[in-house]
């Protein structure tokens, strides 16, 4: 493959890279999107093997169908409440290949720069290890506490500010060092060390963040792992793999302030560590503090007080996924709205367990796009409503985000859905949320309680119905 043709292939890539980002932004084009990453992706491939690289097919091959294996088996078995784990898990891989990338590259007998070229490489090298091991260290926690095998309260070690100031300070002298003994024909040692400060800052750092932050940290996870590609790009000087780290890098960047905002959190004091010190259970264990008593309902109940209503609001969160009750959802919106009832979606942006959840499941049941609304869009709109159903959420309705100041969640923005005449909560249990804080809205005058697996409840429901 001739230069001339590879450049092509590769701003054909990125073009279509740029459309895979644009479609991604709206579900209904969200498809497309992905289909246009696809083929930017094998675009790419097809043009770093045939153009690129050199030799070792044999182990290019192997590890192509290796990892592809590997990769089809994952994404057949993850079930849709796994997948914030995987995603967090990827993010720890492309960190790993860059710490891998840097080494190979700056122990590569063939790679030779001299004068300026040389230190600039081995900033690149330098620079390139410190974000990969950082992201792979972060999201192998992120991945523990995604999967609940790691607790969701934030670890607060003592001054641990000022051991994240030395951490850092410390990778900037190694730094020095390395570049200096690296043009003396050493190095390996200060790169050691700073690999292992970067580990330990990855670890400390997602340790610190309590559960409910955890949605920051999971994009903040997916901007690293693009630098840290990014990075890969410039040690092997390939701009495609620069160009599209930087896209993934940014749009994670854009992410994260997204979901600051969507919590009402500065994204420093989320790096800081230390909101969300309640007692996590990952969305399922610790019972509530008593407040009162909760007042219980019927299916059939809920399917009468729901074909009454005219104005219903279906409030979607984690435990919907985790009973996977969104096809019953759908069939209970078309019968309801037969019947003339006008129903609504309100999605909260922290809703489930990764950016976009409630979305992705909405659009696989069909859920018509028209009737699914963010929270900004229909928070207003609660005392006009006459019933909210509340599927397997928590945090995100909880009051006390607004009524309790010392609570870990205030200030986070909530659905105010307690505004609304009634509202009906399915859940299994009086367990709390990710953030393991009780929520008032359960012991409201106009609130009921449908106790049980959502999907059941909503089966029973739906036959109710007619
Ligand atoms: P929550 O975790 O607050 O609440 C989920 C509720 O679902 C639980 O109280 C649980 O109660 C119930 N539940 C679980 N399984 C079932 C089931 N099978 N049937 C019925 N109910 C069920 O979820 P929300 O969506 O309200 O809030 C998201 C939380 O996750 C926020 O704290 C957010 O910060 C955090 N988070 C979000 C991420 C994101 O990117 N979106 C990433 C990481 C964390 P019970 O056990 O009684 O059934």
């Amino acid at each position: 493959m001739t230069q001339g043709l590879i450049t092509v292939s590769y701003i054909a890539s990125t073009i279509l890279f740029i459309l895979a980002l644009g479609g991604l932004s709206n579900q209904e084009t969200a498809r497309r999107g992905n289909v246009y990453g696809m083929l930017g992706m094998g675009i790419a491939l097809v043009a770093t093997m045939a153009g690129i690289v050199s030799g070792n097919y044999v182990e290019l091959v192997a590890a192509l169908v290796l990892g592809g294996v590997v990769g089809i088996v994952l994404a057949q078995r993850v079930q849709m409440t796994q997948m914030p784990e995987l995603v967090a898990i990827l993010h720890s891989l492309v960190g790993a290949a860059a710490v891998m990338v840097g080494y190979a590259s700056f122990l590569d007998p063939d790679v030779q720069f001299t004068g300026v070229e040389e230190t600039i490489h081995n900033v690149e090298v330098y620079i390139g290890i410190l974000i990969g091991a950082v992201t792979f260290s972060g999201s192998v926690i992120a991945f523990g506490k995604l999967s609940g095998k790691i607790g969701g309260s934030p670890l607060l070690l003592p001054a641990r500010h000022w051991l994240n100031l030395g951490l850092l300070l410390a990778a900037i002298w190694f730094g020095r060092d390395f570049v200096q003994s690296a043009h003396e024909g050493g190095g390996v040692q200060p790169l050691v060390i700073m690999t292992i400060i970067a580990l330990v800052f990855g670890v400390h750092m997602v340790m610190a963040i309590g559960g409910a932050d955890m949605p920051v940290v999971v994009s903040m996870l997916n901007s690293y792992s693009g630098w840290a590609a990014s990075a890969t790009g410039f040690m092997l000087g390939n701009d495609l793999l620069i160009v599209t780290g930087a896209l993934v890098g940014s749009s994670g960047a854009i992410l994260s302030y997204i979901m600051c905002r969507a919590m009402n959190r500065k994204f420093l004091s989320v790096i800081a560590g230390g909101f969300g010190t309640g007692t996590s259970t990952g969305g399922g264990g610790g019972a509530a503090e008593d407040q009162g008593e909760v007042v219980p309902m019927e299916a059939a109940e809920v399917a009468d007080m729901l074909a009454g209503a005219k104005e219903v609001m279906i409030i979607p969160g984690y435990g919907m996924a985790v009973a996977q009750a969104q096809h019953t959802v759908n069939e209970i919106t078309r019968k309801l709205k037969d019947k003339g009832v006008n129903v609504r979606f309100g999605i909260h942006p922290v809703a489930g367990r990764m950016p976009g959840h409630m979305n992705v499941l909405l659009a696989e049941a069909r859920v018509p796009y028209d009737i699914v609304f963010e929270m900004d869009e229909i928070n207003e709109d609660f005392p006009d409503v006459d019933v909210s159903v509340i599927i397997g959420a928590n945090d995100i309705v909880n009051p006390s985000a607004q009524d309790e100041p010392d609570s870990p969640i205030a200030g986070m923005p909530v659905l105010e859905v307690w505004k609304g005449e009634t509202t009906v909560v399915l859940k299994r249990s009086m367990a709390t949320g990710y953030a393991g804080v009780q929520n008032p809205l359960f012991f409201k005058d106009n609130t009921r309680m449908l106790f049980g697996d959502a999907k059941d409840s909503l089966d029973a429901v739906l036959k109710a119905l007619g």
